[in-house]
């Protein structure tokens, strides 16, 4: 009982924070949740180098959030991570699967 309230109150204390780090990303269109560079980076398990790459190349979208700091769109940084994951796992199953046609046609 007491461990689940204490869940509550830390979910709670995201979503608030989360607000404060929403701004409009133009490239989306829409108001979007903002991430710092480490936090994206953390997130995905990457370094800040790779995500000022990718913000550099325009696969993530920056957003300057009120204070005029340079942040990053969660909504880019999720979708080129996804790709990226999507594209990883494909040609994963593509060896495996040529590996499979070999075996199989191999007399
Ligand atoms: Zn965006």
């Amino acid at each position: 009982m007491d461990q689940k309230r204490t869940v509550n109150n830390v979910d709670s204390g995201n979503i608030r924070l989360r607000r404060q780090r929403a701004a409009f990303c133009p490239a989306c269109g829409k108001i979007v949740e903002l991430m710092t560079f480490a936090t994206a980076a953390n997130t995905f398990k990457t370094d800040t180098q790779d995500i000022e790459l990718l913000a550099g190349t325009g696969s993530l979208h920056r957003v300057h959030n009120s204070q005029g700091r340079v942040m990053i769109c969660s909504i880019s940084l999720f979708d080129c991570f996804d790709n990226r994951r999507t594209r990883l796992l494909d040609s994963h199953f593509a060896e495996k699967a040529s590996e499979r046609w070999k075996e199989t046609h191999s007399d």
